[in-house]
């Protein structure tokens, strides 16, 4: 049994009330058991339970434990690699139902969040900044590309623009994406969990799944308990572990760090970001930031190949915050977390089946508050028999990453240094 240690994030420190969900005991049966109680377990079991099925999740930890409660809280549209990527590798009619799909995680979100009434501060704009000409024109490209998807809704910044919404001198461009936002991460996870118990789904907290034992029904073992299942969706991620050795092989753990200063005085957080939305800048190795509700900085960055902890987060991520607001210098930061995301080699999501009965979806490579959210609807539909979303996923390739467990983080270290040289280079 893994140890799982509370996150002492600011989202941790600020969550809405929940409920103590007891752990698994004895058996029970359900139509489908999720594993994990992230975005995409939570998001799966919703919409089954919307449909009427009768769903038991299984959370080893406490509801958005994961990646999910600790992220940085940006709502961005399309893939951690973009639809230019997906064009081609995919049939025409996948290829269309993948790029509605792109743009209409934020839509789920802002449906859940209006009908479940779920308060996670959300808002809206999400802001992508250029930090040199070459990241710009991949910008306008970018704007071409969504458009030719039938999306129109990324407005292009100059130096001038970006600087009536972000107050550093760093950003030669960007663009800003209206149906972009930001929320409390860990807020919306524990909203979707309430919406789902309202809907009688049931969901055990510590009680980390340790077998599956494969048959109709499926067993989903846990210490002290078993649900006999119809259906299994696996939505563990970057947090699995070795329970599918399968899907461990073909995906990597990274971390990424975030810290939250003291709370800012409100003319402060006006001339930092004066229209409250999010940004990511264009590096390969990225910056994100935004305000929280209570005008904090989130400020993330960083990756941790293989996932270990950084001895001190604050050292490796205030120098980027303060290269870009150099005003915070004497802020306090209050809190500094990491959390694990899982990367696959080609950074496209994987999709699948392990039996007919036993489905996954993991490795959205650091971009996945809005993807997990659309998977949550494919698996659902697929458990219903309308399989079309599922298998366009399912149709991207999935590739082992090489080096094996040994090797595997030197190699995709060395790959991410080549490329945020580029960057430093401005290549
Ligand atoms: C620091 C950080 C910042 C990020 N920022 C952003 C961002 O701003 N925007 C964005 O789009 N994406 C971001 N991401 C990525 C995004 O958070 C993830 O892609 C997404 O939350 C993954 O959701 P998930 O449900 O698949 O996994 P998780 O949220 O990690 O949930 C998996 C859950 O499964 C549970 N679990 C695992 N194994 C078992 C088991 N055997 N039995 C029972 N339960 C189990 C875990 O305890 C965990 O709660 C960030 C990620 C990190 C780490």
């Amino acid at each position: 049994m893994t140890h799982y240690s509370p996150v002492p994030s600011y989202y941790a420190a600020s969550t809405n009330p929940a409920p103590k969900r007891p752990a698994l005991q004895g058996q029970c049966q359900a139509d489908v058991c999720v594993v994990g109680a992230g975005y995409t377990g939570l998001s799966t079991a919703l919409f089954l339970a919307e449909a009427g099925f009768r769903v038991v999740v299984l959370e080893a930890a406490t509801v958005g434990w994961g990646a999910s409660g600790r992220n940085g809280g940006q709502i961005v549209n399309s893939f951690s690699r973009d639809l230019d990527t997906i064009e081609r590798q995919t049939a025409p009619d996948q290829l269309r139902l993948l790029a509605d799909m792109a743009f209409e995680g934020s839509q789920i979100i802002r449906q859940r969040v209006s009908t479940y009434d779920i308060d996670c501060d959300l808002k809206e704009g999400g802001i992508f900044a250029a930090l040199n000409p070459r990241q710009l024109k991949h910008l306008e490209a970018q704007q071409a590309l969504w458009q030719r998807h039938g999306y129109h809704k990324l407005e292009l910044l100059d130096r001038d623009a970006i600087r009536t919404r972000v107050g550093t001198e760093r950003y030669v461009g960007g663009a800003i994406d209206h149906t972009g936002g930001h929320i409390h991460p860990l807020n919306l996870a524990l909203g979707e969990a309430a919406a789902l118990e309202s809907l009688g789904g049931v969901i055990h907290e510590h009680s980390e799944v340790i077998q599956l034992i494969p048959g109709q029904p499926a067993t989903v073992k846990t210490a002290e308990g078993e649900v006999k299942a119809q259906f299994v969706v696996l939505a563990g991620n970057a947090y699995l572990g070795g329970l599918v050795p399968e899907l461990g092989a073909k995906s990597m753990p990274c971390g990424s760090q975030i810290l939250a200063t003291e709370r800012l005085d409100e003319a402060t957080a006006n001339r930092l970001l004066p229209g409250d939305n999010c940004v990511e800048d264009c590096n390969y190795l990225l910056d994100y930031f935004r305000l929280s509700g209570d005008k904090r900085l989130i400020y993330g960055g960083g990756v941790v190949y293989g996932a270990r902890d950084p001895a001190n987060i604050e050292r490796l991520i205030r120098p980027n915050m303060l290269k870009t607001f150099p005003e915070l210098a004497n802020v306090k930061i209050d809190y500094a977390w990491t959390g694990n995301f899982l990367l696959t080699l080609s950074r496209l999501p994987q999709m699948g089946r392990l039996q007919d009965n036993v489905f996954y979806s993991q490795g959205c490579s650091g971009h996945g508050v809005t993807f997990t959210h659309v998977a949550g609807k494919a698996l659902a539909m697929a458990i219903q028999g309308q399989a079309e979303r599922f298998d366009a996923f399912a149709s991207l390739p999935h590739y082992p990453f090489p080096g094996g467990r040994l090797f595997r983080v030197p190699l995709t270290a060395i790959g991410a240094w080549y490329y945020a040289m580029r960057d430093r280079l401005t290549l």
